[in-house]
């Protein structure tokens, strides 16, 4: 049995739409125009598609976006004073901070300066402890995505078994932790943890964030399971040519899973989607108006 392929591309346009929809509304009702700005540091070319991709996405969308780029020599003081002016901008509503920032800057230090209801990133720790005790919080990006095609795909999660593979900050114990706010019985695994293929066989929905290329393998996969593929790994073919590939195997797992998200076209068209859809609960809640209810 072949499971059903999770198109990201086609549900992330989904979202995209509806946020734009809610734009229109904000302007519209509220004279409000939900506004983005990126700040990106230094010269790393994966960074700069990241952010131009973000830029275009977000005018699509009828936002306001301000790109503030900084030469690679920029000092920890530079960056702090702009994510200051942007705290003071009453027309950003958002701001995000490209990472890995320049070795200089003290990345912790200028994420806590952002004014966590701008924070549309969620790496706050202000976001981060409120969405561990179940508050109103901006939720991270790639987490946020996971959960909405889980939900879409299976509708209700309560008593489900979820295995999260990694425990990084913006991915695994967000996720873990938007697990167990859907009522999931939920593993956080890593490094460390002693026979991962017999914990992975344990999921109902098997969460893979770890950055190594086809590491699960389909004989990890519970019959049925739904797989959701965090992982971007580049790898070098034969030919000398690259390709992308996820945490997973998915020539072998998809002949086992219920469901499964490819890489590409899975998880990483809804980080931005999802990024638009955090600017426009940030800028509503600034605004104190209720997010526009579509459709
Ligand atoms: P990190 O490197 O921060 O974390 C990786 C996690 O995987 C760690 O918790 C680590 O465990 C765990 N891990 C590493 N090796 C193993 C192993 N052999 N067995 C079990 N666990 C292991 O990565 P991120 O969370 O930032 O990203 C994970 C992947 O997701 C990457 O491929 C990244 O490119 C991708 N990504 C994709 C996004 C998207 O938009 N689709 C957005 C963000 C990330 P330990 O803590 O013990 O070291």
């Amino acid at each position: 049995m072949s499971a059903n392929i999770i198109d990201g591309k086609e549900f992330a346009l989904k979202v995209r739409t509806r946020v734009a929809e809610q734009v229109t509304i904000l302007k519209a009702d509220h004279g409000l125009t939900p506004g983005l700005a990126v700040v990106l540091a230094g010269d790393d070319p994966a960074s700069h598609v990241y952010v131009r991709n973000k830029n275009k996405s977000t005018l699509a969308a009828g936002m306001k976006s301000e790109e503030i780029r900084l030469a690679d020599t920029v000092s920890q003081e530079e960056v702090l004073a702009v994510v200051e002016r942007l705290n003071a901008d009453p027309s950003i509503h958002g701001i995000l901070v490209q990472l890995p920032l320049p070795s200089q800057v003290d990345e912790t230090a200028v994420i806590d300066a952002i004014d966590p209801a701008k924070d549309v990133d969620g790496f706050h720790v202000v976001n981060t402890g409120r969405q561990a005790v179940g508050l109103d919080a901006m939720v991270p990006c790639t987490p946020l995505g996971c959960i909405m095609m889980l939900k879409d795909q299976l509708g209700d999660l309560s008593g489900l078994n979820a295995v999260v593979v990694g425990r990084s900050n913006i991915v695994g114990k967000p996720m873990a932790s938007l697990l167990l706010g859907e009522n999931c019985t939920v593993t956080i695994s890593h490094s460390r943890t002693k026979d991962l293929p017999a914990v992975c066989r344990s999921a109902d929905i098997l969460v893979a964030a770890v950055g190594r290329s086809e590491m699960i393998k389909g004989d990890w996969v519970k019959p049925g399971a739904t797989v959701i593929d965090v992982g971007i790994n580049r790898i070098e073919l034969d030919t000398g040519k690259t390709r992308l590939v996820g945490d997973v195997c998915f020539s072998e797992a998809v002949e086992v899973a219920g469901a499964i998200t490819p890489v590409p076209g899975g998880v990483g068209p809804m980080t931005i989607a999802c990024l638009l859809a955090n600017t426009v609960t940030a800028a509503c809640r600034i605004a104190g108006v209720s997010e526009p209810e579509i459709g």
